[in-house]
């Protein structure tokens, strides 16, 4: 039995990621009854709150998620105590050492410590060394690090953050958040693939043509210019979030359903990408950066004329890519990846396209059958739809597709829990299956950092390259239609 009386730590609890997320998810896990009564929060930051502040900023977070708060937010609150702080100053952590220990005794808490790191990335080291040196990292109970993304920016940064988490905290004791392995229908992969006769016995080169993953955005860089505009596309969604579900898509069916059997047949799907050349990185990927452009009625601008983005900027927004998964049952099977902000909507999707009959006898001359499709909608809908060919009433001989749909949050949306609430209520578990393993993180820098190294060595694509309100630029169609495909519409 998982024990789960424990203390939190928000590093950051003054920021964006607090106040949207992860405050609403404490107290949804408090309401549901998945949070131990005994339970402290610490939040941490710079400012100069003091306890209520801090407590009328949660109650303000639950507010504005729109929650149903019942009767029992003052007990909640009564939970949630402030720390200023300055990261690099010992006694701060004397500080938070004390506190943490008469909110233990007052809460009867065994000493568990969970330490969640919503803070700019730079400081993730020094926290974690801290913690450590200054004995915060507690003797008694457990003591989990969560760490938020982006988790370095190429395989050097990565390696060194890494090394100073792991001088204070075990492997086991890290959880690194990927937020989409915490989304309802990224986990159903999984159980659509190895739950299901009629899938998994298809899933391979034999029936499978090519698989497409896509997550669009429809909203801009919105304030986060200067940030996004070090990070760019590739580094901040196709690293982390496209290469998970590639994984989870592509993986062996692990022996059990735990932990390390699932990290390590994701390991081994990330080993079998096919490595590529700076000169190849061409062959395989696209990069886009978006101008101004229509979303529905409104004109909206280019990203080199947002907030702190410069004008020449050579970052992309954009990026397409095609995978090769190097092993038995993957060869020759393009797996297509794409994702970009400004795009025509917002949408993550994953399409599976099966292989077209060796002959269909409802193909027409001029017009062949439409191949099965099953597609995993993610967000915002969460469902599965089947397309099939099935008989086009009325008629005989002729052949139309239908479309079989299953709608996971049409019912009920607030019925689904954020991804953020799940992982929180996983690490307070222990459970690090929906968590990045470091040699996941590991490979996925590898093979991302060639494709940043030759865009950064090659400036030949013109900037800006696709309209903010399209689906990218041309040379992602290119991509595909090289293959003899294109892109499913994700509508
Ligand atoms: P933010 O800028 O809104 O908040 C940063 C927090 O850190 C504030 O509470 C601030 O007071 C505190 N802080 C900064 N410097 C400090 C210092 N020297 N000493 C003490 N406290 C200090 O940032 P955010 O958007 O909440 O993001 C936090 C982390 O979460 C980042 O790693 C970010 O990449 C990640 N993240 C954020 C989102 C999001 O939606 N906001 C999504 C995914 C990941």
């Amino acid at each position: 039995e998982a024990n789960t009386n424990c203390s939190i730590v928000i590093f950051g609890a003054t920021g964006d990621l607090a106040k949207r997320k992860l405050f609403p998810s404490i107290y949804n896990l408090y309401r549901k009854g998945q949070l131990d009564s005994r339970f402290a929060v610490v939040g941490v930051a710079r400012r100069g709150w003091t306890d209520e502040s801090f407590r009328e900023n949660v109650a303000a977070s639950l507010r504005d998620s729109k929650m149903q708060v019942e009767g029992d937010l003052e007990d909640f609150l009564s939970h949630f105590r402030y720390l200023a702080f300055d990261v690099t100053n010992t006694a701060s952590y004397q500080d938070l050492n004390t506190l943490l220990g008469e909110m233990e005794q007052q809460f009867d808490i065994p000493g568990n410590r969970m330490f969640y790191m919503a803070m700019a990335p730079e400081f993730f080291g020094t926290i974690a060394s801290y913690l450590k040196s200054e004995g915060v990292k507690n003797e008694k109970g457990w003591n989990r690090l969560i760490i938020e993304k982006p988790f370095g920016r190429d395989l050097p940064s990565a390696q060194k953050l890494n090394e100073e988490l792991r001088q204070a905290f075990a492997e086991d004791e890290i959880y690194r958040i990927d937020h989409y392995l915490g989304k309802e229908m990224v986990q159903n992969i999984e159980v659509i693939r190895f739950g299901n006769a009629i899938f998994e016995s298809l899933w391979s080169n034999r029936y499978i043509s090519n698989i497409q993953v896509t997550s669009s955005e429809s909203l801009g860089v919105e304030d986060r210019g200067g940030y996004y505009d070090k990070s760019g596309a590739l580094r901040d969604m196709l690293q982390n979030h496209m290469l998970q579900m590639v994984a989870l898509l592509a993986m062996e069916p692990p022996i059990r359903l735990s932990t390390d059997e699932v990290r390590s047949e994701k390991i081994k799907a990330l080993r079998s990408l096919r490595p590529m050349t700076e000169e190849e990185v061409a062959k395989y990927f696209v990069r886009g950066q978006y101008g101004p452009g229509t979303m529905g009625e409104k004109e909206v601008p280019g990203y080199r004329s947002e907030g702190n983005v410069p004008e020449d900027s050579r970052t992309e927004t954009y990026v397409a890519g095609k995978l090769m998964i190097d092993n038995f049952r993957w060869a020759g099977v393009p797996f297509y990846v794409r994702t970009g902000k400004r795009m025509a909507e917002k949408s993550t999707k994953i399409v599976i396209q099966f292989k077209d009959l060796p002959m269909n006898l409802y193909d027409k001359a001029d017009e062949k059958k439409q191949p099965n499709l099953l597609i995993i909608h993610i967000q915002p809908d969460e469902g599965i739809s089947l397309v099939l060919n099935g008989k086009k009433m009325g008629t005989s001989g002729t052949a139309t597709p239908v479309k079989l749909d299953y709608c996971n949050n049409c019912v009920d949306s607030l019925n689904t829990p954020e991804a953020y609430e799940k992982l929180l209520y996983d690490a307070i578990q222990g459970d690090g299956t929906n968590f990045t393993h470091w040699d996941e993180v590991a490979l996925s820098w590898q093979f991302v950092d060639v494709i940043s190294k030759a865009w950064t060595n090659n400036t030949n694509v013109d900037f800006p390259n696709y309209a903010a309100g399209s689906m990218g630029p041309q040379a992602a169609d290119d991509l595909l239609a090289e293959d003899g495909f294109h892109w499913w519409p994700i509508a």
